[in-house]
């Protein structure tokens, strides 16, 4: 009723500088904007893009893995599914072509725990990447991703990396997260869990995660993607 009252968020306008093949289903956009020269962006904020779907304005989220509030550069890792909007962008991404965003945006906190536990896919790889780094070495950090094979992997400073292969299974299940998790002896102290996959596997390991050591309120989950099934 009162939505033409509130401030519209400020859309801001980059330019792509430059795209990188991080593995062969992970491209790196790099863009530069005029409004992020000397904005500090928190570890997994991100920004929310859009984009034309056949003539239809869409919106889709990207995590900035890196930014240079220098330059008011940033980056973003985006997941090549090979359906939809967002991976067709990021597919056929140029230097040179502009994207209208707003951001950063972003709830994830870090907040102080004996241990951080991260559940997470190709989609979150880039969020979970930058909040481990965030965390820092001397921080006891496990991640376990879902990625279809090797060729997934990326480089990932977790004190306790582990990568689960799907191979030809369909994404967007529970069982792999399930089974890591099951072989999970947690450690002493408080444990915090961040689950970032997709909505419905994210609403199931959220429910179990109090029966692996981490309690209800320790827990952050956030669904990335929707699953058609
Ligand atoms: C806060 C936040 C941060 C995010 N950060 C990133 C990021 O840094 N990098 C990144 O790649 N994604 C990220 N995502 C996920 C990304 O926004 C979604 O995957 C998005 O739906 C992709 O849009 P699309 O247009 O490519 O596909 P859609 O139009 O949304 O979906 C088309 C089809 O593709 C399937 N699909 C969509 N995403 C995936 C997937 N990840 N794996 C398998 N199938 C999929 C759908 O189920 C559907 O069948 C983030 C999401 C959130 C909420």
């Amino acid at each position: 009723m009162f939505s033409s009252l509130r401030p519209k968020r400020d859309v801001r306008t980059a330019i792509v500088t430059a795209v990188e093949q991080l593995t062969p289903r992970m491209t790196r956009v790099t863009a530069s904007a005029e409004s992020l020269v000397g904005v500090d962006i928190g570890p997994a904020r991100d920004i929310e893009l859009f984009l034309d779907d056949d003539g239809r304005r869409v919106k889709r989220r990207y995590t900035i893995r890196q930014s240079r509030p220098a330059t008011g550069e940033i980056d973003v890792d985006v997941f090549l599914h090979g359906h939809g909007p967002g991976s067709r962008w990021a597919d056929g991404a140029r230097p040179g072509s502009a994207m209208e965003f707003v951001g950063p945006r972003g709830k994830l906190e870090l907040r102080p725990a004996d241990w951080h536990l991260f559940l997470g896919d190709e989609a979150s790889l880039p969020a979970v990447t930058a909040l481990v780094e965030a965390l820092g070495p001397e921080v006891d950090t496990y991640a376990f991703i879902e990625v279809t094979d090797r060729f997934d992997q990326l480089p990932l400073s977790a004190r306790t990396p582990r990568w689960l292969h799907r191979g030809s299974r369909p994404a967007g299940t529970p069982d792999l997260l399930e089974r890591e998790l099951d072989a999970f002896t947690p450690p002493e102290g408080l444990g915090r869990a961040y689950v970032l996959t997709e909505s419905r596997v994210a609403a199931r390991l959220r429910k179990l995660l109090p029966s692996y050591g981490v309690a209800a309120d320790n827990v952050f989950a956030k669904g990335y993607w929707n699953s058609p099934s």
